[in-house]
């Protein structure tokens, strides 16, 4: 059931167009990823599904609200990770979430997300002595105190580094087993990969597609390669004779066959029936990263 819809949604800033004609729907229960490169206006997406943008045009509908017109209501409902630096320096981490949790009728227990956040012995602790982790993480304990339906975490592990990163997506995975929808803004394809249960890659204001991550590889992935170092010398026309093999080159010791369908079956099954060895054999698979180029044309981390 969706519990998120947008239709034809623009957005421009002056000249600037920031969302040209984007729709989609979250369901209830998924963890959707909004991924696409800085400036190609997932963050502008958002806020106006958290009703803090008012669209140009299109129509966006949360729980069955209008973001603008039940900005109140919705608040209750839908928690929004604070962008750095919107507390003051000065205020502690339990006096912050008391703060936050005076503002929702029905407030979590914030005592328990630090604990889960891994937070609790930085209670008294002002908020300008965090480090980077710990100042993301009560961001998603504050967009989390609410009881919210759903999240919008944006950016959610920038700054973060690797080990932290893994205990945010486990701490997230969790937050989703709880119940909560989560949206996620990310320019991370790794984190959009372990995450999400589908994603809208986006690019110039435009959704290029959007389906689950292995939906995307698929889509990606015409191509496949399989490499190894035969343990006999190996005639190539047992190889290009197959039809999943569209070429067969050498570098060094290696074999490299590239082609598609099922390929691996392919390729080993005639080395087997030539009493040939496959040493160190690799499949490359296509990535994400592959798919997002197939997709837009061009690299996600070129800024
Ligand atoms: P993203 O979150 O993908 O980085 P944004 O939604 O923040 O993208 O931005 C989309 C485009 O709109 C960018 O070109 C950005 O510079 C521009 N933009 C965003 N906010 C504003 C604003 N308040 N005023 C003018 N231009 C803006």
């Amino acid at each position: 059931m969706a519990i998120i819809e947008v239709t034809n949604l623009h957005k421009r800033y002056g000249d600037t167009v920031a969302v040209d004609d984007v729709s989609f729907s979250v369901d209830e229960g998924e963890i959707f990823g909004i991924l696409g490169p800085n400036g190609a206006g997932k963050t502008t997406t958002v806020e106006c599904v958290e009703g803090l943008r008012v669209p140009d045009r299109g129509t966006v509908t949360v729980l069955g609200h209008d973001p603008i017109q039940d900005r109140g209501e919705l608040r209750q409902q839908v928690g929004a990770q604070l962008q750095e630096s919107r507390l003051q320096d000065k205020l502690t981490v339990a006096e912050a979430l008391d703060l936050y949790s005076s503002f929702y009728r029905q407030p979590a227990d914030w005592n328990r997300l630090l604990e889960v956040l891994g937070l609790a012995d930085k209670r008294n602790t002002q908020y300008r002595k965090l480090s980077g982790g710990q100042k993301q993480r009560l961001s998603i304990a504050l967009a989390l105190v609410g009881n919210p339906k759903i999240a919008v975490l944006d950016e959610l592990t920038t700054g973060l580094d690797p080990q932290a990163r893994r205990d945010t997506w486990d701490l997230i995975e969790q937050v989703r087993n709880s119940g909560v929808t989560i949206v996620l803004v990310t320019h991370f394809m790794d984190e959009a990969e372990r995450l999400c249960d589908r994603l809208a890659l986006i690019d110039s204001g435009r959704i290029a597609a959007l389906d689950t991550p292995a939906g995307l590889v698929s889509r990606a992935a015409q191509e496949q390669r399989v490499r190894f170092r035969p343990s006999a010398p190996l005639d190539d026309d047992l190889l290009t004779g197959l039809p999943e093999v569209t070429a067969v080159q050498h570098s060094g010791q290696q074999t490299i066959v590239t082609g598609t369908g099922n390929l691996l079956h392919a390729v080993t099954s005639v080395l087997a029936r030539n009493q040939i060895v496959a040493a160190d054999l690799r499949v490359e698979q296509t990535t994400l990263d592959d798919a997002f180029i197939a997709l837009t044309g061009r690299r996600l981390d070129t800024e």
